[in-house]
């Protein structure tokens, strides 16, 4: 079933989750195992990050950094086929623009129709851990948006072999991410929220939203995508601090503020049993407002943890 679908059918707020790939040589027992805890909170969806290859820098004597090695997961496609064969949930995969041809997007989206899977996340990626500058592939999409684009145009039957192929169309429903402290590259959240509008205008079917500590950002980021005329479901992303080095990891990664309160009750914390029963305890209060304000549903990023999502749902769901 689409997103949307179990967005307009839920009869209270849904809990849905988000799940990495899990690095190369374990086994999708290391999925289930992620998963079977939350399963009894009854997910509606589940989605599966895509992570591209990571290059491993090293310093040469001359001080340069030498690019020697890169580890490889497996496939965010093939990870979304066992949940939905084992579950029976739907599997919502994410879909970059980064190291993506056109071609590959195409191929990637003809497996996922086969397959069944009904959503994609699409989304165009980091750029380079060293420059930050994302180079998109040749013949590759350089936003979001183009990414958007593509998928509608496989929805309306028209593959990049139109000439070819008498293609049948794909249905697939679409998620963009939207950045309630505004996306890091973007001069303003008034840029960045033309061009949310943009991918939602080109076909985006929903959003869902980089995680907050404060509530108060997610509610004018919905009230600003509102006054700016972006009209489809903003799902709030969630993920509880779980330890005292998250102080500095979260904003330096994902380019969002830790509210005082919040980090000054962590860095009180003795042991990071404490910061997590801290973190959670925060995360449910945060979690009772959203639903108290109407979400269409609460997205936990476990990260590859997810007993603090597990304790969160129990006291929520
Ligand atoms: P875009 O929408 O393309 O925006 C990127 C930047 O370009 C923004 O600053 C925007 O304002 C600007 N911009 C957009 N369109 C234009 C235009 N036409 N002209 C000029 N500027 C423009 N990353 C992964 O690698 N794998 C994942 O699985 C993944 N999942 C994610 C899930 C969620 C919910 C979120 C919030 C993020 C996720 N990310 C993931 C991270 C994401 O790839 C990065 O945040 C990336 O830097 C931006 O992706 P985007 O799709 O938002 O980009």
């Amino acid at each position: 079933m689409k997103v949307t679908d179990h967005l307009k059918n839920a009869k209270k707020t849904l809990f849905t989750i988000e799940i990495l790939p899990p690095v190369k040589g374990k086994s999708i027992q290391s999925i289930y195992d992620a998963i079977d805890p939350l399963m009894e909170f009854k997910p509606a969806f589940i989605d599966v990050t895509y992570l591209r290859e990571e290059f491993i820098y090293k310093k040469r004597e001359n001080g340069l950094l030498e690019k020697v090695a890169y580890r490889k997961r497996p496939s965010t496609i093939s990870i979304c086929a066992a949940i939905m064969n084992k579950y029976k949930v739907d599997a919502v995969p994410h879909l970059i623009c980064g190291g993506f041809s056109k071609e590959d997007t195409e191929n990637a989206l003809i497996d996922l129709n086969f397959l069944g899977i009904e959503n994609v996340l699409a989304l165009r990626g980091d750029g380079d851990k060293v420059t930050g500058e994302f180079v998109p592939e040749p013949k590759g999409h350089a936003y979001g948006c183009e990414l958007v684009e593509q998928i509608v145009c496989m929805n309306k039957g028209k593959y990049l072999d139109d000439e070819l192929l008498n293609a049948h169309p794909s249905d697939f429903c679409i998620g963009v991410a939207g950045y309630p402290e505004k996306h890091f590259e973007a001069p303003n959240l008034k840029t960045d929220l033309r061009y949310l509008k943009q991918k939602v205008d080109k076909g985006a079917d929903y959003i869902v939203t980089q995680m907050f500590f404060d509530n108060k950002k997610y509610f004018e980021f919905v009230k600003a995508c509102r006054d700016f005329g972006i009209n489809v479901p903003i799902i709030p992303g969630l993920k509880p601090i779980t330890t005292l080095k998250q102080l500095s990891t979260l904003p330096k990664v994902f380019y969002i503020d830790i509210p005082e309160e919040l980090s000054e009750e962590v860095i009180n914390c003795k042991t990071n049993a404490d910061v997590c029963q801290v973190g959670t305890e925060w995360m449910i209060a945060q979690c009772k407002e959203l639903i108290d304000y109407g979400v269409p549903c609460l997205h936990f990023y476990t990260m590859g943890r997810s007993e603090p999502t597990r304790q969160i749902a129990e006291a929520l769901f």
